[in-house]
């Protein structure tokens, strides 16, 4: 049995040891360099998400940029909306009206399911059907209601946001989540949060002191089970996709608990190139197990410079840019 490694940069804190690590390829089903399937130079970007969600980018100029940047398909995938595929739609028609050009990408309809643990992301499903948009329904309220329960519990902390207020703030989205909160406390509550850290503190540093899980203490919990999900998404006629892997599960000790979604019917887990390294256990677990591998950066606007739209480029250095152990 050859033991080869694959991955030998430097490690830094921005990679996690796995990044190091010698891997066994034995068993992969093909002989594609699994580090070239890490940093893979897409023309896709299956993971974006919009103002209609907790992006912060409206999806007029996600189009826009992912023209000028030369991609040739993405996926909008919004935490449990798909309403920035139909205006995104409507673009197109515009368009093509107006300038009889075909808009030159493709636009995937997709969506990113909150459940228990993991985020599904649903690609190419029908946003029609009922079932899933009834799903959805079911869990952004969960998800309105976490993000009022965080409100009420940053009010007692002495940051007094009104979740309705916040609602007005963000009229576009339909979920209102921990980075809207971050936003409000960043822009709105600068004053009170400077006590704790300082002038214009990081997003990260926001989330972190402010919307951790331990801080927010059961609020933040997701019950919905992923067997729903992946079962809406397949009755879309959609792909279930595992999102960002290596961020839920320890590839050290936890890799059994992708036999168990595979159980459930996942179609495959996504690789996002900015994270390099961290993917490659999943990335040799779905060539072993003949998943599909999907391709996503997990864009939320330009103010996330760490999930650059993918567009081809080398995402080699993405990570250990200055900015990095900031956004970290
Ligand atoms: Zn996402």
């Amino acid at each position: 049995m050859t033991t080869e490694t694959l991955i030998k940069g430097d490690k830094t804190d921005d990679f996690q040891e796995i990044g190091t690590q010698e891997v066994n390829i034995q068993n992969a089903q093909n002989n594609a360099k699994l580090e070239d399937l890490c940093f893979k130079n897409e023309k896709r970007d299956f993971h974006i998400h919009t103002a209609f969600s907790d992006g912060f980018d409206l999806i007029e100029n996600i189009v826009a940029t992912a023209v000028k940047n030369g991609l040739e398909e993405i996926a909008i995938t919004d935490h449990d909306s798909t309403k920035a595929y139909d205006v995104a739609r409507y673009i197109i028609k515009k368009e093509l009206y107006t300038n009889k050009n075909k808009l030159p990408l493709k636009i995937v309809p997709g969506v990113e399911v909150t459940v228990k643990k993991y985020h599904i992301l649903g690609l190419y499903v029908d946003t029609k059907c009922e079932e899933l948009q009834n799903l959805l329904a079911e869990i952004r309220a969960i998800n309105n209601e976490k993000s009022k329960k965080r409100c009420e519990k940053l009010t007692t902390f002495g940051l007094p946001i009104v979740y309705e207020a916040l609602r007005e703030v963000f009229p576009l989205s339909k979920r209102i989540s921990k980075f809207h909160i971050g936003w409000y406390l960043q822009n709105c509550l600068a004053n009170e949060i400077e006590k704790d850290l300082g002038k214009n503190p990081p997003m990260f540093a926001i989330l972190q002191t402010y919307l951790s899980k331990e801080k927010m203490d059961k609020l933040v919990e997701d019950v919905m089970d992923p067997k729903r999900a992946i079962d809406a998404i397949h009755k879309a006629k959609g792909l279930a996709i595992v999102a960002h892997p290596f961020k839920q599960i320890n590839p050290k000790i936890e890799m059994y608990e992708l036999d168990k979604l595979v159980a459930l019917g996942i179609d495959g887990l996504e690789v996002q190139p900015n994270y390099g390294p961290e993917n490659l256990p999943f990335i040799k677990y779905a060539l072993d197990k003949g998943l599909k591998l999907t391709y996503g950066s997990d864009y939320h606007g330009p103010d996330f410079p760490l999930r650059p739209m993918l567009y081809g480029q080398d995402m080699r250095n993405v990570r250990t840019l200055p900015f990095a152990k900031v956004y970290r």
